[in-house]
């Protein structure tokens, strides 16, 4: 089983904020492995993962959090970038439109028209769909607007190389406690965010009694079923079907998010 990266929930006491850290060396080097990805590639992918990690752990967060980049560009590089969060495991993947290398880590690898879609799944009721048009060139700015527009909560983010922080104020929270949360955030150099652990970026919280509320462990992880694959064999119809069966009439289809290939018998001819 790939390794764990530990994402760790805090809270600011003297300013009413709560907030997450996470560093995501283990899901990156999982992830760039199974999806062979190119260095900026890998660093645009495993923001877009830590993005859907920190938006589940927002208050209004869910089971499961989906956050989705699609391409409205013909000439851009990348076609879509997805990731799927729930407890614990993270999952998901990017289509390429070519063979050419990155030239930035962020979203113009999508062209100048971003489509931001999110799922936010509750656990109760039909999921949350979101889709708005993605307005900056920076994910971390883009979840700022998410959040803002459409969970109505006060957050604010920073995502760098591979370190990943959200903070939310609590209800309680003052304009004034905000500011100064935000103002702590902000001096966190992008040298410390490449080269400390998270508990070491933590102390630029230390004037605000900050205090560690817990751990959670997070890991690239594919829950793909037979089940789940074969369903999503009979929503294809019967030309495509006929054209991806063998001469046994099995099917073999490939898993997206890890790559696992599995052997089905396909219902066509029955
Ligand atoms: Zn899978």
């Amino acid at each position: 089983m790939a390794q764990p990266d530990q994402l760790i929930r805090f809270m600011l006491r003297k300013t009413l904020t709560r907030g997450v850290i996470i560093q995501m060396n283990n899901i990156r080097e999982e992830a760039t492995r199974l999806h062979s990805l190119g260095e900026l590639e890998s660093e645009l992918f495993t923001q877009v993962m830590a993005g859907s990690i920190l938006l589940l752990s927002i208050s209004k967060g869910g089971i499961r959090q989906v956050t989705q980049l699609d391409s409205q560009d013909k000439d851009s590089h990348v076609q879509r970038v997805a990731s799927e969060s729930r407890q614990g495991a993270v999952r998901g993947y990017l289509s390429k439109k070519t063979t050419q290398p990155l030239i930035q880590a962020d979203l113009s690898a999508l062209g100048s028209q971003v489509k931001l879609s999110t799922i936010r799944d509750t656990g109760v009721g039909q999921p949350y769909v979101s889709t708005v048009d993605c307005p900056a060139i920076h994910l971390a700015d883009a979840l700022l607007h998410y959040t803002r527009q459409s969970v109505q909560t006060q957050a604010d983010f920073v995502l760098y190389k591979n370190t990943a922080i959200m903070i939310e104020a609590m209800p309680q929270c003052s304009e004034k406690q905000w500011f100064d949360s935000m103002q702590a955030l902000a001096s966190i150099s992008n040298t410390s965010l490449q080269e400390k652990s998270s508990i070491d970026i933590m102390d630029a919280f230390s004037d605000l009694e900050c205090r560690v509320l817990g751990k959670d462990d997070y890991r690239y992880q594919c829950h793909c079923k037979p089940e789940v694959m074969l369903d999503a064999l009979e929503k294809l119809d019967k030309e495509t079907l006929a054209s991806l069966e063998d001469d046994e009439g099995n099917v073999t289809l490939s898993c997206q998010y890890c790559a696992k290939t599995y052997q089905l018998k396909s219902q066509n001819n029955e």
